[in-house]
Parts: structure tokens; sequence; C-alpha cells
């Protein structure tokens, strides 16, 4: 992952890397500056997928599309390319060897709407269901059959999600299982391997909307539900104010209601740079300074600044009239080390 240059950023970008140590913008201040729009940012940083994602959504939105529109397309890229292994088609299976993938949409310009899907099985763009759900139903999330039942009669096929190399992996995993699995011993720490992806947009006339989707935690127990889906946890907008995603530890997300705590932190003036890493201390508090975990927020505001902060992973990508580009964030610990990993129960 490339490396951020400091140097060449501009006032609009949201501090991105400097954390709390710089000044955050006063309300007046920001808001005489002219709002950086169309913008774009994703926590999703693998590189077979990460420009595609980002220049599809900033695309649509320089044609004069929608925030809605631009997050969603640019998730689908994500949900529909195997050589992404943490959404969608070609991800990881559950234990039993099948996908059940959540996601979830919210719409600013819309009074805020949301719709989301969990469990659901045999479609390619969970996240595209979800924005039906709430599009056409007078309900926010729909699950398992019922989600199902949902997508095909609004002409969704149904698809084997399961590559060759996927199943491969899954095969691999069941057959060194031992006692690392999901079953936890009692207290046992635990830092699941997963990946999602979140879209978050602003688009030319200052709407804004997210989008999530996952397959979960890898080889995940048959029925769980992270935080992806869950409106407040693994996504939040608010028109007024910005958008915050999350990935990582959807346990701990949903424990802290991470992305709804991040946007109100950005609503008091803090930053969105400051917000995630706010959010991120305070869990971080919670495990007496040692989270065996990694949680990772992205976030952006009505005047176009954004900023990603995490606990041990971070990076993100970002679109705007500066290009696209990837750019670090500010994790607040280490990674985990090899042994610490090693220790962990199910590796
Ligand atoms: N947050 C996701 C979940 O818990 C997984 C991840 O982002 O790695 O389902």
């Amino acid at each position: 992952m490339r490396s951020v240059d400091l140097s060449r950023r501009g006032f609009l970008s949201g501090f991105v890397g400097a954390g709390l140590a710089l000044p955050s913008l006063t309300t007046s201040a920001a808001a005489q500056a002219p709002p950086n729009r169309p913008l774009v940012v994703t926590s999703k940083t693998n590189n077979a997928v990460r420009e595609e994602i980002t220049t599809t959504a900033w695309d649509i939105m320089r044609a004069g599309g929608s925030a809605m529109d631009a997050a969603e397309r640019a998730t689908n890229v994500s949900e529909r390319d195997p050589r992404d292994a943490t959404v969608g088609y070609g991800g990881d299976p559950n234990e039993d060897g099948f996908h059940q993938l959540d996601a979830a949409v919210m719409n600013g310009a819309d009074n805020n709407n949301i719709g989301a899907v969990a469990a659901l099985e045999n479609i390619k763009t969970p996240s595209s269901v979800a924005r039906l759900v709430m599009d056409r139903t007078d309900h926010w999330m729909l699950v398992g059959r019922g989600a199902l039942r949902f997508a095909k009669m609004h002409g969704f096929e149904e698809e084997n999600l399961l590559t060759e190399e996927a199943r491969q992996h899954w095969v691999d995993w069941k057959e060194n299982l031992s006692n690392r699995d999901y079953y936890f011993p009692p207290s046992a720490p635990s830092e699941p391997p997963g990946g999602t992806i979140n879209v978050l947009t602003l688009d030319g006339n200052g709407d804004i909307a997210g989008v999530t989707s996952t397959i979960g935690h890898h080889f995940k127990l048959v029925g769980r539900v992270g935080d992806s889906p869950i409106i407040g946890a693994g996504l939040y907008v608010d028109n007024e104010v910005g958008a915050a995603g999350a990935t990582g530890h959807g346990e701990e997300c949903v424990k802290n209601s991470g992305s709804f705590h991040v946007v109100e932190m950005m609503r008091q003036g803090l930053s969105p740079q400051e917000a995630c890493e706010a959010v991120c201390q305070r869990v971080m508090d919670r495990h007496n300074g040692k989270p065996m975990f990694n949680l990772k927020f992205v976030a952006l505001d009505k005047q176009g600044r954004y900023g990603c902060g995490a606990l041990r992973r971070t990076g993100f990508a970002v679109h705007d009239g500066r290009g696209h580009r990837v750019e670090d964030g500010r994790a607040l610990l280490p990674r985990l080390t090899q042994a610490e990993l090693d220790a962990l129960p199910w590796r």
C-alpha cells in the first residue's frame, strides 16, 4: 500500500493521519471553505479492486448521479469480483461451506432511509437487495430465506458463490481445524479474520450515502450476523453531518454502536479523522488498552473532509478532485505479533 504524502494533502483532505495533534476545523472555518465534492471513501484497499471501486463511484457522481447510486454500484464491483475474498462472490464461506452475506445501505437524500439484508444466500450483490428493501418496502431488514425470496421476486438470480479457490481454502481450514475454530473456551481473546467493504459518498448536491457489504467472518458459524447490516454499527449516515462505516471485529463494533458513535462525534465538532480515533480509543479503553482484535472506521463529513482510524490495521482509498489514491489513516496500536496471533483460538 502506498503511504500518505502529507505534504501534498490539501486543506480539505481532513487532516488524515494527523490525528488529534492538529486542531479541528471550526464550524465557521469549514463553512467558509468550498466543499470537497464529489468525494468517495472506501475501506477497501485490496489492490485488485480498490481503484475500480472509487472510480466507479466518482464517475457516477461527476456525471450528476446520486451519492446512493454511486455507493451501490461501487460496492457491486467488490461483490462481483472473485479476487476479493472478503465480499460477495468468491469470498470465503461459512463453516459449512456456503455463503451467508450481510449488507446495509443508508441514503441521506431520502431522509436518511435505511435497508439491509442478513444471512442472504446465493446472491452476488447483497447490497443491491438491501437497496431494494429500502426503496420498495416499508421494512428495513430482511434475513435468510425471506431475503432470498424477495431478491428472486425482484429478478436476482441464484448463483453458486463458491469459487474453486474459496472451496479449497475452506477444505484446508476444515482439515486443519484441531481445537481452533469459532467455538471459544470461556473468556478467550479474539481477532476473527474477516473483511468487508464500506463505501461512503458525498455527491455534487451535498447529499451523503453509504453502503456496507461483507461475507462476515471467514468460516463463521452458520447463522452468524455481524455488524455490517446493523445500522449504527457497520454503517451510519446523517445527511446533515456525515457518514461512517466499520470493518473488523463486528461483535465489538455492535457493542459500541461504532458508526453511529463516529457520526455523533462529528456532529459535536470533531473532524472525521478525530472522530474515528476517538471511538477507537473508547473501544481500546474498554479492553484495558489491549484489544486482541482490529476495528477500523472510515468517515467523511458534509464539507468533504475524511479520515480513517483503527485499533491495529488501517488503510483506505479515496477519490476526489485529486483523483484516486490510497491513504494510511492512523492505527492506535501496532499489529498483533505472530506469537499473539498464534495464541488466538481458531488459527
Ligand atoms: N465486520 C465484519 C463482520 O463482523 C467482518 C470484517 O469487517 O472483517 O461481519
